[in-house]
C-alpha cells in the first residue's frame, strides 16, 4: 500500500507530469532524463524563434537594399509590406522630433505617417 504524502510535499514533473513525492521546494523534474528532455525541447524552441526573427530581418534588409539600388528612397509602408517587409522588425530605433528613425543592420530609414523615407546605407559604424 502506497503511503499518503500530503499535497504540500508534492510537485509535478514539468516534463512527464508525474507526481514527485517529497519534492524539494525548487524541484521541477522527477529525473535527470526528464530535466534533459525538457531543456533540450525549450532550447530547440528558442533556436527556431531566433532563426525566424533573423530570417525576417534579412528579408527586410534585402527589400530596403533593393529600393536603394532602384534609386528609391521614399515609399509608402503599404508598398513595402506588399513586397514582404515586416514593420516592427528592426535592429535599431531612435525617436526623433516628429518622426522615427529605424535601422536594419547597415540600412537606415525614417518613418512618419505610413511614409518610409530617407532609405540609405550607413556609411560608417560611427553612425550607429
Ligand atoms: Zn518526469
Amino acid at each position: 500500500m502506497k503511503k499518503y504524502v500530503p499535497y504540500r510535499h508534492r510537485s509535478h514533473c514539468l516534463e512527464c507530469g508525474c507526481v514527485i513525492d517529497y519534492a524539494k521546494s525548487n524541484q521541477k523534474f522527477c529525473s535527470d532524463s526528464c530535466r534533459d528532455h525538457w531543456h533540450y525541447r525549450e532550447n530547440k524552441k528558442a533556436g527556431r524563434f531566433f532563426s525566424r526573427v533573423m530570417s525576417i530581418l534579412e528579408t527586410n534588409r534585402s527589400i530596403l537594399i533593393q529600393l536603394t539600388e532602384e534609386g528609391r528612397d521614399k515609399v509608402e509602408m503599404t508598398y513595402l509590406e506588399s513586397r514582404g517587409f515586416r514593420p516592427g522588425f528592426c535592429t535599431g530605433f531612435t525617436k526623433r522630433w516628429g518622426y522615427c528613425e529605424y535601422r536594419c543592420f547597415d540600412i537606415k530609414y525614417c518613418e512618419k505617417n505610413d511614409l518610409v523615407y530617407n532609405i540609405s546605407s550607413l556609411l560608417s559604424i560611427d553612425e550607429l
